[in-house]
């Protein structure tokens, strides 16, 4: 295991892996590597994760189950039991699965839930206190800035506490979220167009009643580009929000949160409505980056655009990219080659079989929807395409 303990170090220190950003990829991905018994350096440059929360924290009980978490009090605002979908044109189709799977679906004996909300402080804290128990190094406050080759090898260059040190590495996991660096240092084409980057605010709020729904509200009345929601967020509180495409309106999204709150046809439920938080953020509903690999470096999570862009989810995605991501460099390292692209290819095939292609159709809709230049006709597209998608028999398999 690596000794890093002493702030003083500046001699070069080296590890297997280095994971930058502990977001759910990250921290998945840090998590199996080290679980694995390779030596994984974490790095974040938060002091706090999770913090400020930029994220709603819905998500499927499957997503965690599926990758190895177990939902845990310690980070569950609120169980969730299905979705209400609408168009504020009066249209609601409620996907209750209490209602339509009583026997899997619900409270008591032999029941649960479909998903949560969950605290994203809380949550990135414990995926973050998994991998570190699992073996893996970790380090708050810790940016990195760049890396260099070395033989076969890299060099990143992290910024920890103020004091730049240098850890050799084989490969280096890009976990760093929307706004990545590392595929940039790398020279991947990470842009991302603003048609498809989604511009969020939400509201945590008391006094709006939920029922253990997700409500989603579509139609560019609310959400131009994008959708409303209210979810319950547990102890009486509620989360509002909304997330818009900029080109398609001439309105800030708080401009839209606010004709929402007050002037839609859901106000009168926030009328009591008291703000205790403001939280916000960009989402990309864009594709998944065309080459998501480079020499000694993959790209997950976010910072490889793995968000479900019909719904803007990019939890279940994150933990799945950052499972896939973990799981390719153990199988890499067996092999004993070097790690230059050619031989990094192979993540995205193993990302592509697992989640990518879908994410791939789940593009492919969302841009039929937003290319129709008749709008009424986009609204309808979009309220129908949420509708089969969160149904139980929907073609779509859950990302
Ligand atoms: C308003 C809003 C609501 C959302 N709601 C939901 C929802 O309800 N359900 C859902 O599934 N998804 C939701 N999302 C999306 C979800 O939050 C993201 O898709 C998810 O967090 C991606 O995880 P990640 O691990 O890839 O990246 P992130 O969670 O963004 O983590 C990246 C980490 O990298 C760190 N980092 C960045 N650069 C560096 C660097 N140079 N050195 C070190 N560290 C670095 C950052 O500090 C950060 O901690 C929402 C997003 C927004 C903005």
């Amino acid at each position: 295991m690596l000794a890093f303990h002493n702030k003083s170090v500046t001699k070069l220190e080296e590890t297997d892996v280095v994971v930058i950003g502990a977001g759910p990829a990250g921290c998945t991905a840090a998590r199996k590597l080290a679980q694995a018994g390779h030596s994984v350096l974490i790095v974040d440059k938060r002091q706090e994760l999770g913090a400020p929360i930029q994220c709603s924290g819905a998500v499927s009980r499957h997503a965690l189950i599926e990758n190895d978490i177990d939902p845990d009090p310690e980070f569950i605002h609120e169980a969730v039991y299905g979705f209400k979908i609408m168009n504020g044109k009066g249209d609601e189709t409620p996907i209750d699965y209490r209602k339509l799977k009583p026997e899997t679906y619900g409270t008591g004996e032999g029941r649960n839930p479909l998903g949560y909300v969950v605290d994203r402080r809380r949550f990135d804290r414990y995926l973050y206190t998994r991998a570190q128990r699992a073996g893996a190094e970790a380090w708050l406050k810790a940016e990195a800035l760049g890396y260099e080759k070395s033989g076969h090898d890299v060099v990143v260059s992290i910024s920890h506490f103020g004091e730049v040190k240098k850890v050799k590495t084989k490969v280096i996991v890009g976990a760093d979220g929307l706004r990545s660096q590392v595929g940039k240092w790398a020279g991947l084409q990470t842009h991302i167009k603003i048609t498809e980057l989604a511009s969020c605010l939400q509201l945590i709020v008391d006094g709006v009643e939920t029922d253990g729904l997700l409500e989603l509200i579509t139609g560019r009345q609310t959400a131009p580009g994008g959708y409303g929601w209210v979810f319950p967020k547990g102890h009486g509180y509620a989360e509002v929000g909304l997330g818009i495409i900029a080109p398609y309106t001439k309105r800030t999204a708080q401009q839209h949160l606010d004709d929402f709150i007050k002037k839609s046809f859901l106000s009168h439920r926030f009328r009591k409505a008291k703000i205790l938080e403001v939280q916000g953020g960009g989402v990309p509903l864009a594709a998944p980056l065309k080459r998501q690999y480079a020499d000694n470096l993959i790209l997950t999570g976010d910072a490889a655009r793995h968000v479900n862009p019909i719904t803007g989810g990019g939890i279940h995605t994150a933990l799945s990219g950052g499972m896939v991501a973990g799981q390719f460099i153990i199988d890499h390292f067996h092999e004993n080659s070097t790690h230059e692209a050619r031989r990094m290819a192979g993540y995205q095939d193993a990302w592509l079989e697992a989640v990518g292609n879908q994410m791939w159709k789940l593009y492919k809709v969302k841009r039929d929807i937003f290319n129709i230049n008749d709008l009424e006709r986009q609204d309808e597209m979009l309220y129908d395409t949420m509708r089969n998608y969160f149904s139980p028999d929907s073609e779509f398999k859950k990302v």
